[in-house]
């Protein structure tokens, strides 16, 4: 029977690829049909691998994967009914860009007729009918990863798989690329299973992110409470900016603890990392929750000297000298410009501890 919350599931797999240090530990991990998850993190962290896993290319040395509920370990690469772009993967230079994207028909023996209704609709979906006869040489990179991205989607595939595919596109092209395939992909609602070591690109396309680290998964999550309730220091210092605190934990409550810092200075946090008094912690706050002049209400109020101002536009960042912290971020938005915000003042600061949240060290 289908199950549509366990579309793809990655069941206890362990990959290693010389008998001895597994690269992926212990993947336990549900995808959704019809979602767009992302992996994300750090070049070696064995994203790639599990992909290529999925893709079957690479076998696990422990567990299985199943697909649709079948367990797909003993099914080659062209029978899992998967599309593929890899920034390795390219198109087929002697074609044209109507044969790469009949290729993938023709091998499934799809009718000549249902082979142009298709490759027509697919091109249509990435706003390049009219270029059937170009060779991939005639078209620019980005139009190249628009057609690899067709040929991945013109037979249907149950799930598509996407591993850095715009990876070697400049800055715009690739930001205009992340909403196209984020249209494309509300679009028909496919499964799409993405690979990124960026950030920006996983916040912005992504149902849910998967955020890797040494071939272990250490949060998954939406991209908002990923950013906003990171669950250990890692993920906290990998997604976004962030300002910490090292410290010893004081004194603990249900919702707040006291951390002692380094320089003898307490400060309160949230408590989610640590467990007891006398536990270590990094204490992570991201810069836009700390504010200037801070409300009565505020549990945590200090004085920060500025040591650089630099003018971003929308808003500018300031870094303090806070609380033996030297490279504390603040992000001040141009509308509420301020005289006092210059090298060498003091100013008061303050937060939430709800938003200073106790993790652990690293
Ligand atoms: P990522 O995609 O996160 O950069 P990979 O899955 O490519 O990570 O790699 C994870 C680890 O596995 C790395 O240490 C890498 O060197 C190793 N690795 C990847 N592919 C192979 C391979 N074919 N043979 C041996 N080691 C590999």
């Amino acid at each position: 029977m289908s199950n549509k919350q366990q579309f793809v599931r990655f069941d206890k797999v362990d990959k290693s690829y010389d008998g001895k240090i597994l690269v992926v530990k212990d993947l336990n991990l549900d995808i959704a049909e019809g979602e767009f998850i992302t992996m994300l993190g750090p070049s070696g962290s064995g994203k790639t691998t599990c992909l290529m896993m999925l893709a079957g290319f690479e076998t696990p040395t422990n567990g299985e994967i199943f697909l649709d509920s079948n367990p797909i370990s003993n099914i080659p690469p062209h029978k899992r009914g998967i599309g593929m772009v890899f920034q390795n993967y390219a198109l087929f230079p002697h074609m044209t860009v109507y044969e790469n994207l009949a290729f993938p028909l023709k091998v499934r023996k799809v009718s000549k007729e249902e082979i142009n209704k298709k490759v027509d609709k697919a091109l249509s979906m990435v706003s390049l009918s009219g270029f059937e006869k170009r060779m991939p040489n005639q078209l620019s990179g980005g139009q190249q990863q628009r057609v690899a991205v067709a040929r991945a989607l013109v037979f249907d595939p149950q799930v598509v798989l996407m591993d850095e595919p715009l990876g070697a596109l400049d800055k715009n092209l690739r930001e205009s690329m992340q909403y196209e395939i984020k249209h494309i992909h509300e679009s028909i609602g496919v499964t799409v299973v993405y690979v990124t070591h960026d950030q920006g690109e996983a916040l912005t396309m992504s149902n849910r992110i998967a955020v890797f680290n040494d071939g272990k998964v250490q949060q998954l999550s939406s991209p908002d409470k990923l950013y906003e309730e990171p669950v250990n220091s890692f993920v906290a210092e990998f997604i976004g900016e962030n300002n910490t605190f090292s410290g010893e934990v004081a004194d603990m409550s249900k919702e707040k603890c006291k951390v002692k810092l380094n320089s003898g200075i307490e400060i309160i946090a949230n408590p989610i990392k640590v467990k007891s008094k006398g536990d270590k912690t990094i204490v992570s706050l991201r810069p836009e929750r700390a504010i200037i002049d801070p409300e009565n209400q505020m549990d945590n109020k200090h004085k920060g000297k500025i040591e650089e101002v630099i003018y971003h536009g929308d808003h500018t960042r300031v870094r303090l000298d806070l609380l033996g912290n030297k490279e504390f971020i603040l992000k001040v938005p141009n509308s509420s410009a301020r005289m006092d915000i210059k090298v060498g003042n003091e100013i008061n600061i303050g937060w939430n501890s709800h938003d200073a949240r106790a993790l652990d060290p690293k």
